[in-house]
């Protein structure tokens, strides 16, 4: 893959107000990734963002806001990545992390296998699957040391389909709006059933128009062999 978006000039300056420090070969990676993104998003939906420098704010510089979040884990799974966020900007910038991208619709799926392999990741597995299926296999199942999720749905359906994946003193990440309190609200069966602990808040960009969310959940207990629940059944009738 040889074309490559160019950085917005704030680029390099909101990285380092991020406190990130990413190498040149992984923002040319980066920039990679967006051409890709956004050429692919002229033939099928991958994502409604259009505008380049809304893309790197949106896919990349939200995606790396959790960067910090991630500095002792080994094994991430990132469920419903749809066009790779936060997924994939993250296994540009940790090479040595193991970052698993499960999506559901075979389109999508494609094309961040297809991505992963132009941009040469090693360190990437793509799954197309359910994460209700997926989450009931033994090599997937509380394997994982954190599990990631944007835009995938209300926090009680994004428990059910994240916290099975993520072994017992690991965590989920999830990037959320402003709906968060409410959700939450409505989340406390699913907190309590699924194993998880404490949560935790932080700023994803912090002067965005758009505000974002860092929310983690430890997990402390162990998930119910029971859940998540058959495909569907998440959304359908959430706990
Ligand atoms: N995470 C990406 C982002 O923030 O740009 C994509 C978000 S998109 C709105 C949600 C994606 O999750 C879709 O691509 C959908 O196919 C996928 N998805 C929804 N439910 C899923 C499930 N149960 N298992 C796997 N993928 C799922």
């Amino acid at each position: 893959m040889t074309q490559a978006l160019t950085p917005p000039a704030d680029f390099q300056s909101r990285c380092a107000d991020l406190g990130l420090d990413l190498a040149p070969t992984a923002i040319t990676q980066l920039g990679q990734y967006l051409h890709q993104l956004l050429e692919t998003n002229r033939k099928f939906n991958l994502t409604a963002i259009r505008d380049p420098t809304d893309a790197w704010h949106r896919h990349i510089l939200e995606s790396l806001t959790l960067l910090p979040h991630l500095a002792d884990a080994k094994h991430v799974i990132d469920i419903g990545s749809g066009g790779g966020a936060p997924g994939l900007p993250l296994a540009i910038a940790r090479p040595d992390i193991h970052i698993t991208l499960v999506e559901a619709t075979g389109k999508k799926a494609r094309f961040l296998t297809d991505t992963a392999a132009a941009l040469d990741l090693p360190n990437t597995t793509v799954l197309a699957d359910r994460a209700e299926t997926l989450a009931q296999a033994s090599d997937h199942r509380e394997q994982h040391d954190v599990a990631l999720a944007r835009a995938v749905g209300p926090m009680r359906v994004l428990l059910e389909l994240t916290l099975p994946f993520v072994r017992v003193g690991g965590r989920l990440l999830a990037l959320k709006g402003e709906t968060i309190e409410s959700e939450l609200r409505d989340a406390g069966d699913a907190l309590m059933i699924l194993g998880a602990g404490d949560i935790g808040f932080h700023d994803a960009l912090p002067d965005s128009d758009d505000p974002a969310v860092i929310v983690q959940v430890a997990k402390d207990r162990p998930t119910p062999p029971e859940f998540p629940r058959r495909p569907g059944i998440p959304k359908q009738d959430p706990l």
